[in-house]
């Protein structure tokens, strides 16, 4: 990832310092002293857990594994956050990714902070008892500084429920006697998962353009014909307008946005192109997703590459190469992969006008600043793929309670709450200059400083 935490946390400063609204109770020079102190609480993380892993492989071979608990910030609540398993995953990529977990919940009024581990692995290298053994290390190595009210893990690119069993049944050996549920979320349901979690984030990431795209707009359509807001006109030019979509990413968040997509029947939403890790399958009448769903459930994730798996899938597609994704002409592109895949060499080939941000990071600064200034609207990260993190705390919710909720329920709670944040978030939106990612940042921003204020941890 090239950003740094500072610079992450450095936009959202100079976003809130622009606005003029920082803090509006203070004056002069206590305005600047708190706003100096806030950027340094915000742009370095509280801890910084390090270990390497000691483990046996299969082969008899014993090797060490770096990995990596980062505790970002916990004013609003126990640091929260995934656990990451990829071969390139470094320190300072968690630390930025540990950031924008603070400023995720901060937007959505979950009662957490920001946290994120990883781990320096190629899962699909590796065999399930020595997943099974670096998931018991890690939580060896570091359950001083976890726990249901300390600091709660949960899924990320590389780990899913089988992690997060293994994680919490290792805790509850190691912490006998404490609400072991509470300490890990995205479980299985049979340990105390929620119904809806894995499917939450891209539920979620659909939600939000269709509700800015549609519900939104057809509130607001008279208010916004008025301004001459450069993001307001192209909102406004999809206006119950069939939407051609592009997804990047066929895993848990881009298949269910995808998903989401195709089943929606009162919107006339084509995904004509989806992507994996080794190809891009277009079809300009769109493509069937409940069959690529199906397929790549039984293939190792991955879809169709070659003509025999397309028949045997029944699917009808071209074959592309798979960075094709990025520059399709399609009025959505829905990011849903790793981070820093629009950036300034490709930038300038970027077609959607809407640009969704599944997974965390997926446009570089430089590439949001010159696309923005197009009047291309990008759902960054913190506000469209909140989903998971905001199931997670139902499920940490559910935990405590022992009362487990319908799958309907958890939907309907997710997307009143998603909608509550787009409904603060989009009127000043339209109504200002900024992107969306800096109005997001202002709201995250003046939440943590006013309570950190109030706490009396701002001066
Ligand atoms: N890893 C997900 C995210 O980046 C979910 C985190 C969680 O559920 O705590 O938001």
């Amino acid at each position: 990832m090239a950003s740094q935490t500072g610079s992450i946390v450095q936009q959202s400063l100079n976003a809130l310092m622009n606005d003029g609204n920082f803090l509006p109770t203070l004056k002069g020079e206590t305005r600047e002293q708190a706003f100096t102190s806030l950027g340094a609480i915000l742009s370095t993380p509280n801890q910084v857990h390090k270990s390497f892993l000691r483990i046996a492989l299969e082969n008899g071979k014993v090797v060490r594994i770096p990995s990596f608990r980062v505790q970002h910030n916990n004013a609003l609540g126990p640091y929260k956050g995934g656990i990451r398993f990829h071969e390139s995953v470094n320190e300072d990529e968690v630390i930025n990714l540990a950031a924008l977990m603070t400023l995720k919940n901060a937007l959505h009024d979950v009662p957490f902070g920001g946290g994120k581990g990883g781990v320096i692995v190629n899962p699909r290298e590796l065999s399930v008892k020595e997943l099974h053994l670096i998931c018991k290390k890690y939580v060896q190595y570091f359950s001083d500084s976890l726990g249901p009210d300390k600091d709660i893990p949960a899924p990320d690119v590389g780990t899913g429920e089988r992690e997060m069993d293994w994680m919490m049944a290792e805790y509850k050996s190691i912490r006998p006697g404490t609400p072991y549920r509470g300490s890990f979320t995205g479980k299985s349901l049979v340990n105390g998962g929620s119904l809806g979690r894995r499917e939450a984030t891209g539920k979620g990431v659909y939600f939000t353009f269709r509700y800015m795209l549609h519900d939104f707009l057809k509130e607001q359509e008279k208010y916004l014909t008025e301004t001459n807001n450069i993001f307001a006109r192209t909102a406004l030019q999809y206006k119950d307008k069939p939407l051609k979509i592009a997804v990047q990413g066929f895993g848990n968040v881009g298949s269910v946005a995808a998903l989401e997509a195709f089943q929606c029947t009162y919107l006339q939403n084509k995904v004509v192109s989806v992507s994996d890790r080794n190809v891009m399958l277009y079809n300009s009448d769109g493509l069937d997703i409940p069959a690529l769903v199906k397929y790549t459930a039984g293939n190792g994730g991955d879809l169709p590459k070659n003509e025999n798996q397309l028949k045997e899938a029944e699917v009808k597609a071209h074959i592309h190469d798979r960075d094709e994704v990025l520059t399709q002409e399609v009025d959505v592109l829905i990011l849903a992969a790793l981070e820093d895949q629009i950036h300034k060499d490709n930038m300038e080939k970027i077609n959607a006008k809407i640009i969704v941000e599944g997974a965390n990071a997926p446009v570089t600064g430089e590439a949001d600043n010159y696309l923005s200034e197009k009047g291309v609207i990008i759902m960054p990260d913190i506000l469209a793929n909140a989903g998971g993190v905001i199931v997670s705390y139902f499920e940490w919710l559910q935990g405590r309670e022992t009362q487990f909720l319908s799958e309907e329920k958890v939907f309907k709670m997710l997307f009143e709450k998603m909608q509550e944040t787009m409904d603060t978030i989009l009127p000043q939106f339209f109504g200002d200059p900024f992107p969306l990612r800096q109005n997001c940042y202002i709201h995250s921003v003046m939440k943590l400083s006013t309570v950190l204020y109030t706490q009396g941890k701002l001066y």
